[in-house]
């Protein structure tokens, strides 16, 4: 997720354990060239996509910079599988 300060925090899907991470860098393989790194967002901007061009994985995120409810997992989850699909269709892999 994005906090609203714009700080990038991490959260375990599994344990939903929350950890703050480099806002730019991917959390795979480290990666925090931002040229090579491709983001998009949903056209509400709630939601965006971080796919990394080195390891071709892709990050997900809620963006409660424009938000008015708290990051909830699995409701944002079933509701990014757009996301997922549009992700996959550029070449990443989850
Ligand atoms: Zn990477």
């Amino acid at each position: 997720m994005i906090t609203p300060s714009a700080d990038r925090r991490l959260i375990c899907g599994r344990c939903l354990g929350q950890w703050t991470f480099d806002a730019i860098a991917c959390p795979f393989c480290e990666n925090d060239d931002r040229s090579r790194i491709t983001s998009f967002a949903t056209r509400d901007g709630r939601y965006r996509v971080y796919a990394c061009d080195v390891c071709r994985k892709y990050l997900k995120a809620y963006d409660a910079r424009n938000a008015s409810r708290p990051v909830m997992v699995s409701v944002d989850t079933i509701a990014t599988l757009p996301l997922d699909a549009a992700a996959m269709q550029k070449g990443y892999d989850g």
